[in-house]
């Protein structure tokens, strides 16, 4: 990501110059990693000549169950954001697929149980599809544990909930991996530090539930519609044990900023034939939806020059 190459920021609903994206340092947000936020993509169709933003009101809707999780007091409404988000793009007149990044965050100075007052602000930045999408991902599965419900919940998409999964990232690579699994408290596979997993056994998609620690990923529930819309898979949503996960034909992440990225190893062990022929079908079906090349799902598309 190239960063800082946008002209403006959006803060507390105005539009300013990039360089003034400050927030203090002795507020709760820096203090406690007190902040709630967002990572959506937006697509330059070049048929519509347009800017597509993916399921922009789902992330919306998922970053007011966040605030609500963490008891923000603030009167922040899906369609503030949404404005706020739409007019940014169009101020730094992007026209290339990239990023947003969409945060609320507990401002002034109060203690560690403050609520408030509320600071949001967005950002909008261009960020190219990644090479590993199309070359794969070699995973190791992670010694350290996925953070649980009562004790940090993963389904709330809070800042200080990812340092669980930098400890396991970082460790991750240095141990030569692209990209870890995280096993639940009761060790089964859970999700990787920015994305969720799915593996496909004998024809069948199986991908953990949201009760094994994951975030209630809105690509998640893309990949599972189009399996079973396109390609007449049912995914399983259940416990998936570590040895499984070896035996599996192919596997895959996927998230709003990774998309759809193969897994072709697991602790050393290959998986199938390396790159899965429902993966790359999977992959070409969403790559077409998102960039708006699809007859179908006009609803997940905001467009934003022509809307
Ligand atoms: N899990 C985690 C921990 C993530 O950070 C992300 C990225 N937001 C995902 C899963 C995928 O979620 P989504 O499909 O909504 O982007």
């Amino acid at each position: 990501m190239k960063l800082g190459s946008a002209k403006y920021i959006s803060m507390n609903g105005q539009v300013v110059p990039y360089d003034q994206g400050h927030v203090h340092v002795m507020s709760p947000a820096f203090r406690y990693g007190a902040v709630a936020f967002e990572g959506i993509r937006f697509y330059w169709s070049e048929k519509r000549q347009d800017m597509l933003v993916f399921r922009l009101r789902e992330h919306l809707e998922r970053m007011m169950v966040t605030m609500k999780l963490m008891r923000f007091d603030t009167d922040l409404t899906v369609e503030r954001m949404e404005q706020a988000t739409l007019d940014l793009i169009r101020r730094n007149e992007l026209r290339e697929t990239g990023h947003i990044r969409l945060f609320a965050y507990v401002d002034g100075n109060g203690d560690q149980w403050s609520n408030g007052p509320i600071g949001w602000c967005v950002t909008t930045l261009p960020m190219p599809r990644r090479p590993m999408v199309s070359k794969g991902v070699k995973v190791g599965i992670s010694s350290w544990q996925r953070i649980s419900d009562n004790v940090m919940p993963p389904r709330a998409k809070v800042a200080a909930n990812y340092n669980n999964g930098r400890m396991a990232g970082t460790q991750g690579k240095l141990d030569g991996y692209d990209n870890v699994l995280l096993l639940t408290n009761h060790g089964y596979i859970s999700e990787s530090p920015g994305s969720c997993f799915f593996m496909i056994r004998k024809g069948v998609p199986v991908t953990p539930a949201v009760t094994d620690s994951i975030l209630e990923s809105i690509t998640r529930e893309t990949v599972m519609q189009l399996l079973r819309e396109s390609f007449g898979l049912q995914t399983v949503e259940r416990n998936i044990d570590r040895t499984e996960v070896y035996c599996a034909d192919e596997a895959f992440f996927c998230g709003s900023g990774q998309e759809v990225v193969p897994i072709v190893s697991v602790d050393h062990h290959p998986l199938g034939e390396g790159i899965g022929k429902i993966t790359r079908a999977l992959q070409d079906r969403y790559f077409v939806i998102v960039s708006g090349e699809a007859d179908d799902h006009e609803e997940w598309l905001t467009p934003v020059y022509k809307g």
